[in-house]
C-alpha cells in the first residue's frame, strides 16, 4: 500500500517521448460533482459582482494602484495601512496551511480560480461543441473537415471571448468600472498601460485554458508542490481502497476484488492519473474518482467507496487522528494572525492627524522674551466620503495659538498639512509642557493632539 505522495519521474500528462498527452476527461456525474458545480457558480458570480456592488459609495473592492487607495468592502486604506497585509496573509496563509493538513487538496478541487475557470466555464463550453470524450478524440485524431473546423474556429471564438471577459473583470478591481467603461470606449493610446494588461491577461488566460490546463497545477503551482510537506497520514485525500479492490477482476471472476478494472476513474481524471497507483502529487482532489467508481459501484450493487475521501491510516483501515500537534500548531498561528488583524482594524479610525515639528522650522525662536515653536498637523482622510475638519487651540494657561487653517474640508483620502503656531512666555511654561489641540470631525469631538513644546527653560 503507497503510503505516502509520490513524484513520478514523468507527469501523467506526458508520453514517454515527452510530447503532450492531451486529457480529455469524459463525463461523471455525482454528489461531488454537484457540489463542485455549485461552489463553481457561487464563486464565478462573487468574482462577477464585486465590482458591481457598491459599498459607501466605492465599489465593495476597488485597488486603485495610481492614487494608492484601497476600497475593500467598505473600509478605506492607503499606502500606510498596508503594514495590515501581513496579519491578512499570515492568517490566510496558515488557514490555507491547517486546511491542507486536514482536508488534502480541498481548494484545488474546489475553488482555486484555474479549477473554477477550467471546469466551470472553459471545459462545457468544449463538451457542448465538441461533444464527448470519445467524440473529442476521434475528431482530434482526423484529418481537417467542415465538421472538425467550424467546431474548432467556434471553441476558440468563445474561448477568447471569454478570457477577454475574464480579463476585463479583473481589470475592473483596479479601475473600477466606470474607469472600464470610459476605457473600453476610448483609444488604446489614451491608456495605454491599461490596454497592454488586459491585452496580456486575455492572452494568458486563452492560451492557458484552451492548451496549458493541468500543466498549471502540475508543473508551475508552488502550493501543488507543498502538498508532500502539509499532509501526513492523518490527512483527509481521495484514495483508493487497496485492501477492498485487490486483486482486480471482471465481476464474477473467483477471487477477485471489488475493482472491476472498468478504467472509469482513470478517463475521468482532468490530469490523466490512476487514483489505484496510490496518492500522487499529481492529483487535484477533484474527486470525479470517487463519482466515477462510486456509479460503477451502484450499478453493480455493490456498496459506494472504494475510491473514496479517508486518510492513508484510515485507507490502512487504523483509526484516523483529527487533531495533531502539528495542525494545532498552524491553528493556533492563523488565529494569532486573524486576532491581530482585527484588533488593528478595530482601533483603525477613519482619519490620520500626526503633529510633527514644522520641516526646515528651528526648534524655537525667541523673540521680546516670548518664545514661539512651529509645528505643522497632518490629516489624512480616510473616510468613504468627504469630511470637514476644524482645528481648536487647547486650553493650556499661558499659549497662544495661531493655526493657519483652522477648518480644512479634505476629500476622501485626501491630505493636508496645517501650520500650527505656539507663543508663550519662557517663565509660563515646565519641564514637560506640551501644546494641545482638540480635533473635530463633522462636528464631533474626534481627538485631542499633543505637542511637547521647546523652549531655552525647558530641558528637552
Ligand atoms: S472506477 Fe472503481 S471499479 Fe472501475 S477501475 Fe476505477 S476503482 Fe476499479
Ligand atoms: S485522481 Fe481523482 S481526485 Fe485526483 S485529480 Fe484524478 S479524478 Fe481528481
Amino acid at each position: 500500500m503507497t503510503t505516502h505522495l509520490k513524484l513520478y519521474d514523468k507527469a501523467s500528462s506526458l508520453r514517454a517521448d515527452g510530447s503532450r498527452n492531451f486529457v480529455h476527461p469524459a463525463d461523471v456525474s455525482g454528489r461531488f460533482d454537484r457540489v463542485r458545480k455549485l461552489v463553481f457558480v457561487l464563486l464565478i458570480g462573487v468574482m462577477a459582482v464585486l465590482p458591481w456592488w457598491n459599498i459607501g459609495g466605492h465599489p465593495a473592492v476597488f485597488l486603485d494602484m495610481p492614487h494608492r487607495c484601497f476600497y475593500l468592502f467598505g473600509g478605506t486604506f492607503n499606502a500606510q495601512d498596508v503594514w495590515l497585509m501581513f496579519f491578512l496573509l499570515t492568517g490566510v496563509g496558515f488557514g490555507l496551511i491547517v486546511t491542507t493538513a486536514l482536508w488534502g487538496r480541498l481548494w484545488c478541487g474546489y475553488a482555486c480560480p484555474q479549477t473554477v475557470f477550467l471546469e466551470g466555464l472553459f471545459r462545457p463550453i468544449e463538451r457542448l461543441i465538441e461533444g464527448p470524450r470519445n467524440e473529442r478524440i476521434r475528431r482530434n485524431q482526423q484529418q481537417l473537415s467542415w465538421d472538425k473546423a467550424w467546431r474548432k474556429v467556434l471553441k476558440h471564438a468563445l474561448f477568447m471571448l471569454l478570457a477577454f471577459a475574464i480579463a476585463h473583470i479583473i481589470l475592473a478591481y483596479f479601475v473600477s468600472l466606470p474607469g472600464l467603461y470610459h476605457m473600453v470606449l476610448s483609444r488604446p493610446a489614451e491608456h495605454p498601460e491599461a490596454f497592454v494588461w488586459a491585452a496580456s491577461l486575455t492572452l494568458l488566460l486563452y492560451v492557458d485554458f484552451f492548451w496549458f490546463r493541468e500543466q498549471l497545477c502540475l508543473i508551475i503551482c508552488p502550493y501543488g508542490r507543498l502538498q508532500s510537506v502539509l499532509a501526513d497520514h492523518d490527512t483527509l485525500i481521495i484514495g483508493y481502497d487497496e485492501a477492498r479492490g485487490e486483486p482486480r477482476g471482471k465481476v464474477g471472476v473467483t477471487g477477485a476484488g471489488a475493482c472491476v478494472d472498468c478504467n472509469r476513474c482513470v478517463v475521468v481524471c482532468p490530469t490523466g492519473i490512476d487514483i489505484r497507483n496510490g496518492l500522487q502529487i499529481d492529483c487535484i482532489g477533484c474527486a470525479r474518482c470517487i463519482d466515477a467508481c462510486d456509479e460503477v459501484m451502484h450499478k453493480l450493487g455493490r456498496p459506494p467507496g472504494l475510491v473514496r475521501y479517508d486518510s492513508q491510516n484510515g485507507l490502512l483501515g487504523k483509526v484516523r487522528q483529527h487533531l495533531r500537534p502539528r495542525v494545532a500548531l498552524y491553528a493556533v498561528l492563523g488565529l494569532l494572525g486573524v486576532i491581530a488583524l482585527s484588533i488593528a482594524l478595530s482601533r483603525s479610525t477613519a482619519f490620520e492627524a500626526n503633529v510633527l515639528r514644522l520641516r526646515d522650522a528651528p526648534p524655537f525662536v525667541v523673540e521680546n522674551g516670548r518664545v514661539r515653536n512651529a509645528f505643522e498637523v497632518h490629516l489624512v482622510n480616510k473616510r468613504n466620503h468627504s469630511t470637514l475638519f476644524e482645528l481648536r487651540a487647547g486650553r493650556a494657561h499661558g499659549l497662544h495659538y495661531v493655526i493657519a487653517m483652522p477648518r480644512i474640508a479634505l476629500a476622501p483620502l485626501g491630505d493636508q498639512r496645517v501650520p500650527v503656531f505656539v507663543d508663550f512666555a519662557a517663565t509660563d511654561v515646565h519641564d514637560g509642557a506640551s501644546a494641545s489641540l482638540e480635533l473635530l470631525a463633522d462636528g464631533i469631538v474626534a481627538r485631542t493632539l499633543h505637542a511637547p513644546l521647546l523652549a531655552p527653560s525647558i530641558t528637552p
